[in-house]
């Protein structure tokens, strides 16, 4: 056994090791506190971080305002269950309903699986309510997609390393080529399709964007076959792309949208918005949850809500993605390291080179010895989500360090 004193960080990593369910593999490093887009160890070395605890961080860390509504809430009520009414999950309904300028009511829950969840949940209750019998409750997702570990929504996430073991997984549930209009529109022939679900920008799947005009086509063919068009922007939502709802871009109205990640900035709430089609299908008893729309969470996600609407906010982001983007093909080109460089305002991949497939991982390794936090999506992409509000000085800081990192690796 390590005393704490002699090797404190070996130590807690081993606790880690030893007592966790080893279904994470974190870096041998152990966090301690954050400010802005800074986050220092226990051994007191910084980190520019650019991930952002996986896209939740939009507002960096120690956001005064945050703190400010957590620690008020704090010192009043925690929770109440839904059983009764406190005023943040309230209010944060209301802001919700309107900042989204499509959406009649709200279910809050505490996380993105949670969201879509209660998604899947709604489309066949609503199909239900239609009189279509389970065989047409069919919900399309698509390939490289990720919506979550429960067993539905892992079922939803059309990729097999997620699901294998998993089975039997729940039915319903059909697997196309993203932005592949054209079997879409095959789907749609057999008539059992009740829902196409999809992340404008997929994330985990890569970095990759809706195609223009796919979201579109989309919305169409739902509303030519009478589906519904479900959108899941717990990564690419709450101001990631450059606008507060990614699919603004993509010029479509949604009929029911999923929040998570940004939206509590650090801390768990989800969210499911539904549209007029579906704002009061589920009734009385159909569905619930204990934590969800926990004063907490609804305070602190009021804020992060009021923050990440503004106009000024969403302008940043714009500015510092050109300014990300900009650099990152200027640092592929000169290092031989990326393929391409794809997403949409603070939410970019850079594809990595031929010679480098399958080494995301390993390079995860040398950013984070040259202090830097830095994700992978698949083992092909490196994954830049860094908080939104992130400084002209913490943004160059964290490139330099990106260049360091790189030349360590593709010289090692
Ligand atoms: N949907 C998307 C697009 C995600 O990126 C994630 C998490 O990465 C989820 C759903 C699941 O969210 P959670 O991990 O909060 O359950």
């Amino acid at each position: 056994m390590y005393s704490t004193q002699e090797f404190p960080v070996q130590s807690l990593v081993d606790l880690g090791k030893r007592y966790w369910l080893p279904v994470y593999k974190p870096r041998d490093l152990v966090l301690d506190h954050g400010k802005g887009a800074r986050v220092w160890d226990t051994e007191n070395r910084d980190y520019v971080d650019f991930g952002a605890g996986i896209a939740v961080n939009a507002l960096g860390h120690q956001d005064p305002d945050l703190l400010a509504a957590l620690s008020a809430q704090a010192g009043k009520l925690w929770h109440s269950s839904n059983v009764f009414y406190t005023e943040p999950p309230l209010r944060l309904a209301q802001e919700l309903v309107q900042a989204s300028g499509f959406a009649e009511r709200v279910f809050l829950c505490n996380s993105g699986a949670e969201a879509n969840e209660a998604a899947i949940k709604l489309v066949r209750k609503w199909a239900a309510t239609q009189g279509r019998p389970p065989e047409r409750r069919v919900i399309v997702t698509f390939r490289g997609s990720f919506h979550g570990r429960t067993l539905a929504t892992v079922t939803a996430t059309a990729q097999p390393k997620y699901q294998e073991g998993y089975e039997p997984l729940p039915g319903g549930f059909r697997y196309l080529d993203f932005n592949d209009a054209t079997a879409l529109e095959h789907a749609f022939a057999t008539g059992d399709v009740a829902a196409v679900m999809l992340e404008p920008v997929q994330g985990e799947g890569g970095v990759l964007p809706a195609a223009p005009g796919f979201l579109k086509r989309v919305r169409e063919l739902c509303d030519a076959h009478g589906a519904l068009l479900v959108l899941d922007e717990i990564q690419c939502g709450m101001g990631r792309t450059g606008s507060l709802f990614a699919h603004v871009l993509d010029e479509v109205v949604p009929d029911i949208v999923t929040l998570a990640k940004a939206l509590g900035c650090g801390f768990p709430i989800g969210a499911m918005l539904a549209g007029p089609k579906v704002a009061t299908v589920m009734q009385l008893g159909t569905h619930g949850t204990t934590f969800g729309g926990n004063p907490m969470a609804a305070a602190v996600a009021r804020v992060a809500l009021g923050k990440l609407s503004s106009s000024a906010l969403l302008a940043h982001v714009q500015r510092q993605s050109a300014r990300l983007r900009e650099s990152l093909v200027a640092m592929g080109a000169e290092l031989g390291v990326f393929s391409q460089v794809r997403g949409r305002g603070l939410m970019l991949g850079a594809v990595l080179a031929e010679a480098y497939r399958g080494k995301a991982g390993d390079i995860l390794d040398y950013a984070a010895a040259h202090g830097l936090l830095l994700l992978q999506a698949g083992p092909d992409v490196l994954r830049f989500v860094p908080p939104l509000n992130i400084t002209d000085e913490e943004l160059a800081d964290g490139l330099a360090r990106l260049r360091v990192a790189l030349t360590a690796f593709v010289g090692q």
